[in-house]
């Protein structure tokens, strides 16, 4: 990359397609022409090439470690996105079982979710926080699952609300866990085992947009059925290792990259949470300590530490607190339109000078507006 390249880039809050590591974005232009011994570009290259399978098998591999993944868990790279979930688990996991599909809404995600499975299968909403504008996640006492479920799906940080789990739902042992973790997948340690399928498309936290991650306990593979679109099925992925057609070849290259990343630079996922945690406890700070000002939108349990939303007095401020922003190089803060205010995203590869340079950034503009 050229200086002046770099020396355009701004902290970019965006909601994803979010931030990528700096030294990821260079070692992939460093590779763009030629991937080195290979002759070619990755863009250029067969996804059966033995370059690439390595790849493939490095990407997956770096998740494993990260997450430490035991062999009882498939490893899978679709496409579709997250949204293309929201139709397969259903079909794979609960479409004629004579199970109800159980789900646990708490923002716009989930109640998508929602609205596709209903086309697949036999369905409940066991709590959905619709109510309070999905600013919280609920306790363990407010639901009710029951041991026949197919199995219980929530999202563990609903990205456009700012609404993280803190740990897991409990689920009886008989109902496999999913999660849709797609914006803060590899945030931080995990107990994979509680889960029997997590997934996450890699454009928020992991990489660019055009692969999904899916990790899936092997004995789930088998309930899809065999008249469901090839595609659809997981246990076709699984057999032909994520290649039962051609995967996403540039956005695995990328994300085992940015899984490197992770586990060299910064030192595994016990490392990136500490990080994550000191930025967001940064923002949380400056909203706190001028709360006559900013406001929050999740209550205090349920913050995210991904992204970070509030709201200002006025649609006048917002607009300004937008525009001053940007010229002083914090860029994407405009929250989704469904939620208004400001969404802070602060995802893996933001770096701890990008929170502090917003904190300061919102404790000047209350002082000056408040
Ligand atoms: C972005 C997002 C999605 C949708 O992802 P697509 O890849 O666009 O389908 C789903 N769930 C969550 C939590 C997200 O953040």
């Amino acid at each position: 990359m050229s200086a002046t390249a770099t020396d355009q880039r701004v902290f970019n809050f965006s909601a994803g397609p979010a931030a990528l590591p700096l030294s990821v974005l260079k070692e992939v232009q460093d590779e763009m022409l030629c991937l080195p011994g290979a002759g070619c570009s990755l863009l250029e290259m067969s996804h059966r090439n033995k370059i690439f399978i390595d790849i493939l098998h490095d990407a997956e591999n770096g998740i494993r470690s990260l997450l430490n993944i035991s062999d009882d868990y498939a490893v899978l790279f679709l496409q579709g996105g997250a949204a293309l979930q929201f139709s397969m688990i259903p079909a794979n996991l609960a479409k004629d079982t004579g199970k109800k599909a159980n789900y646990i809404t708490t923002g716009t995600w989930g109640k998508k979710a929602v609205n596709e499975g209903k086309k697949e299968c036999d369905f409940e909403v066991v709590y959905d926080a619709a109510d309070s504008n999905y600013n919280h996640v609920p306790s363990a006492d407010q639901y009710n699952i029951s041991d026949d479920a197919a199995y219980l799906y929530y999202c563990s940080n609903e990205t456009i609300h700012g609404v993280q789990f803190a740990d897991e739902p409990t689920v009886p042992s008989s109902v496999p866990l999913i999660s849709d973790a797609s914006s803060d997948f590899l945030c931080r340690p995990l107990d994979i085992s509680k889960y029997g399928l997590m997934y996450a498309c890699a454009q928020k936290n992991a990489g660019p947009a055009g692969v999904t991650v899916a990790v899936m306990r092997k004995d789930l593979l088998e309930r899809g059925s065999a008249t469901l679109p090839g595609y659809m099925q997981y246990k076709n992925h699984a057999e032909a290792d994520s290649e039962w057609n051609t995967p996403p070849t540039f956005a695995i290259y990328v994300l085992g990259k940015v899984a490197r990343w992770l586990q060299q630079d910064i030192g595994g996922l016990a490392a990136m949470e500490k990080i994550n945690r000191e930025k967001s406890q940064l923002l949380y700070d400056a909203i706190d300590n001028n709360s006559g000002f900013y406001k929050g939108h999740a209550v205090t349990e349920a913050r995210s530490l991904m992204n970070v939303t509030f709201n200002l007095p006025s649609d006048e401020l917002l607009a300004k607190f937008v525009d001053e922003a940007g010229q002083h190089e914090l860029s994407a803060l405009k929250g989704h339109r469904s939620v208004g205010g400001i969404r802070a995203s602060i995802y893996n590869a933001m770096p701890t000078e990008g929170a502090q340079a917003l904190a300061s950034f919102m404790n000047d503009f209350a002082s000056k507006n408040g």
